[in-house]
Formats: C-alpha cells, sequence, structure tokens
C-alpha cells in the first residue's frame, strides 16, 4: 500500500485592510441553490465572490463562495442571482452562520475559500 500523500496547503485567502466599521451585514450564499453560474461575480465591486472547482471533476458541480473579510455588504450581488440563492444577515448573524458552516454544500465543505485562489 502507498504512503499517503498529504495535502499542501491551502494558499492564504486574500485578506483586506482593517476595517474601520464593520458592514452592518454580510451577502451569504446558499450554497445548496447555488449552480456556480457566476452571475453574481461581476456585480462584486470589492470582488469577494469567486468560483469554486468541483470536488471530484474539477468542471463539474462548481458554486461561488463569498469571502466575508472583504464583503462589504453592498447587496449588489443579490438581485442579479436568477437562482435567488443570495441573501443578506446582519453582521453578527451572519458570522455565527458563517461559523457553523451550515450555508456548505456538504461536498464542498472540505474546501476553503482560498481553494477558489489557486497558486499557479
Ligand atoms: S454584498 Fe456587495 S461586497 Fe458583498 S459579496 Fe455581494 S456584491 Fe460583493
Ligand atoms: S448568481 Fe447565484 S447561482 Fe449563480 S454563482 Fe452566484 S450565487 Fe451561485
Amino acid at each position: 500500500m502507498s504512503p499517503e500523500v498529504a495535502k499542501p496547503p491551502a494558499p492564504a485567502a486574500p485578506k483586506a485592510p482593517p476595517r474601520r466599521k464593520p458592514p452592518k451585514q454580510f451577502a451569504m450564499i446558499d450554497e445548496n441553490g447555488c449552480t456556480g453560474c457566476e452571475a453574481c461575480v461581476q456585480f462584486c465591486p470589492v470582488d469577494c465572490i469567486r468560483l469554486l472547482p468541483g470536488t471530484k471533476d474539477p468542471n463539474v458541480n462548481k458554486i461561488c463562495r463569498i469571502n466575508l473579510d472583504l464583503c462589504i455588504g453592498c447587496e449588489l450581488c443579490v438581485k442579479p442571482c436568477p437562482w435567488e440563492t443570495i441573501y443578506m444577515l446582519p453582521f453578527a448573524e451572519a458570522l455565527e452562520l458563517n461559523e457553523s458552516q451550515a450555508w456548505q454544500a456538504e461536498d464542498h465543505k472540505e474546501q476553503t475559500f482560498a481553494d477558489a485562489f489557486p497558486v499557479s
């Protein structure tokens, strides 16, 4: 039996400079409803929505994930989502839900936001 190959550490997710004031709300994607269509991506003024590759085949079952370190809560991504799978949550509620990872699709739970930024 071949020895298990250790997974290389994920690259660090982009961090925003310290905020003067936390946003009142954050956008959350219900990943179970996300189709990875990327319609939301172009509307984000701070480029904090990125496509995650599929876990079995990188080109299949892709989803988008929002980096809450960068999100400014502007809501611009909500309406463009054709599947109504982005919603806004008050700051504290969003952080709590983010911590619980309950919004994450089961087969994408192992992926961090950093997986959306592959090192070339
Ligand atoms: S709320 Fe604004 S900043 Fe946050 S993900 Fe949506 S478009 Fe981007
Ligand atoms: S627009 Fe909606 S369905 Fe499409 S990638 Fe964004 S969150 Fe997912």
